[in-house]
C-alpha cells in the first residue's frame, strides 16, 4: 500500500506533494496529462493578490508572496539551482462603481485587520497616480504599490515545485484515475481541479471556460498594475510589450477550449477603451481559453477531509485563484494530514461540511 497518493499533478497537486514530501511522507502523484494541455494552471494569468473580502483569502494571498519571494532558496535543487517564478510585482488595482463600492469599504476593514497594506483612493484622485485612467463612472479604487501583489509565470512556478518535490522523494507517474476506490494508500489527496466532480460527484466543482486576449497598443505602460474594472468585469495587465485582457464572460459545458473571439469586439475592447482611452488603438494579436475550477455553490475553495471517506482529502473549487492559493493550500493540507489540524492559516471555513449543508460562503470579485 502507498503512503500518499495525490490525484492530479497540477499546481495544487505539486504544492501539496512538495509540502508533504518535506514532512517525510512518501508521495506518489498520478497525472493523466503530463503535458498539461488543458490543465488550468498553465492557462492562467499568473496573478497573485491579497485584495479579497474574506480574511482567509487575504492571508492566503499574503503567504503566496512570502513563499514565492523565497523560492530561490527553498526550491533550489541540484538540477534546478536557480528556481524562479519570474515574479512581476506591479501590484493590483481594483476599480469600483457605486454598485460595488460599499462592499469594498467593508472588505477594507478585513484588509486592515490582516495588515494587507491595501490603499484606498476616491475616483477623483485616481488620475494623479494612474495617468492613463478615465475615472468616469467610478466611485473608488483600492490598490497596492509596495511590490506585494503582481503576477508570476505559472509554468516556471509549477516546474520549481515539482523538481523540489521529486528531489525530496516524490514520484510522478502518468495515469488516469477512474475511481477513488481504485487507489490503495494510507492517505489520498484529490487535486483534480475542474474535473473533481468526475471522481467525487458530491463536490460541485465543474469546468467554466474563460477567455484571455492578447493585444498590443502603440502606447505601452510596463509599470501598469493588474487592473480589474469591476463595473465591466474586464481585467488586464502588461505582458512583455503587449497586454493580456480577460473577458468577463464565462461558459459552462464547453468541451472545447476555443476562445470566445466575438467577446473581444462586443465586450472587451469597448470596456478597455472606455477605461484607458489609449486602448482605442488596440490590435488583437492572439488569445486562449482555459477552465476555472468553478465551485458553483459559492465561488470559494473546498479544502479538507472528505467526511464520507476514512483517508481522503481534497482541495479544489478555487474559481480563478488556485495558482496564488497553492502554496497556502499545500501547506495547510499537509498540516491537516500530518497533525490533524491547521497550524498556520485556519482553513476550516473551506471545509466540505458547508457544501453538504449548502451554506454559502461567497467570495465576491471573481476576476
Ligand atoms: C484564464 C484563466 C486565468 C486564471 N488566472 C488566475 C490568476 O491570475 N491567479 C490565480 O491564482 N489563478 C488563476 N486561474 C485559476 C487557476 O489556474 C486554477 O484555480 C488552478 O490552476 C487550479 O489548480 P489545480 O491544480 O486544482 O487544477 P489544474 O491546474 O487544472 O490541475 C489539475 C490536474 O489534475 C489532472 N487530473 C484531473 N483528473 C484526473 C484524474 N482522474 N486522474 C489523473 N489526473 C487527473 C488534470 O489533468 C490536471 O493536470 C486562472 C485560470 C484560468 C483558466
Amino acid at each position: 500500500m502507498d503512503d500518499v497518493v495525490v490525484v492530479g499533478g497540477g499546481i495544487i497537486g505539486v504544492a501539496t506533494a512538495y509540502f508533504l514530501s518535506k514532512e517525510g511522507r512518501k508521495v506518489r502523484v498520478i497525472e493523466r496529462d503530463p503535458a498539461y494541455k488543458k490543465a488550468s494552471f498553465p492557462l492562467s494569468l499568473g496573478g497573485f493578490r491579497r485584495q479579497f473580502f474574506q480574511k482567509e483569502n487575504i492571508n492566503l494571498g499574503k503567504f503566496a508572496l512570502e513563499f514565492i519571494s523565497n523560492i530561490s532558496n527553498t526550491l533550489k535543487t541540484e538540477k534546478n539551482p536557480n528556481p524562479t517564478a519570474s515574479m512581476v510585482p506591479n501590484g493590483y488595482l481594483l476599480l469600483f462603481g457605486p454598485d460595488h463600492a460599499e462592499e469594498q469599504y467593508e472588505a477594507l476593514k478585513n484588509h486592515k485587520a490582516c495588515d494587507a497594506g491595501t490603499k484606498n483612493i476616491p475616483s477623483s484622485k485616481l488620475k494623479e497616480i494612474f495617468s492613463w485612467i478615465n475615472p468616469e463612472g467610478l466611485e473608488t479604487a483600492t490598490y497596492t504599490d509596495s511590490k506585494i501583489e503582481g503576477w508570476i509565470d505559472p509554468h516556471m512556478f509549477h516546474n520549481a515545485l515539482k523538481n523540489k518535490a521529486i528531489e525530496l522523494g516524490a514520484k510522478f507517474e502518468k495515469g488516469d484515475v477512474k475511481k477513488i476506490s481504485d487507489i490503495k494508500a494510507k492517505t489520498i489527496v484529490s487535486a483534480a481541479g475542474c474535473w473533481t466532480k468526475e471522481l467525487l460527484d458530491d463536490i460541485p466543482v465543474v469546468p467554466q471556460k474563460h477567455t484571455v486576449f492578447r493585444v498590443k497598443c502603440p502606447k505601452h505602460y510596463p509599470d501598469m498594475p493588474l487592473t480589474g474594472d469591476l463595473p465591466s468585469g474586464v481585467y488586464w495587465r502588461p505582458e512583455g510589450k503587449e497586454y493580456l485582457a480577460g473577458s468577463p464572460n464565462s461558459k459552462f459545458d464547453c468541451p472545447d477550449l476555443e476562445p470566445e473571439w466575438e467577446d473581444f469586439e462586443s465586450l472587451v475592447w469597448p470596456a478597455l477603451a472606455n477605461r484607458v482611452p489609449e486602448f482605442e488603438q488596440l490590435k488583437l494579436t492572439g488569445g486562449w481559453a482555459g477552465y476555472y475550477d468553478c465551485n458553483v455553490l459559492d465561488n470559494n475553495a473546498i479544502v479538507g477531509k472528505h467526511p464520507k471517506y476514512e483517508n481522503l482529502f481534497l482541495a479544489t473549487g478555487f474559481t480563478g485563484r488556485g495558482l496564488m492559493q497553492s502554496p497556502g493550500i499545500g501547506r495547510g493540507l499537509t498540516e491537516l494530514i500530518t497533525t490533524g489540524k491547521y497550524q498556520t492559516i485556519d482553513l476550516s471555513c473551506f471545509g466540505i461540511d458547508r457544501i453538504f449543508a449548502k451554506k454559502k460562503r461567497t467570495e465576491p470579485y471573481v476576476l
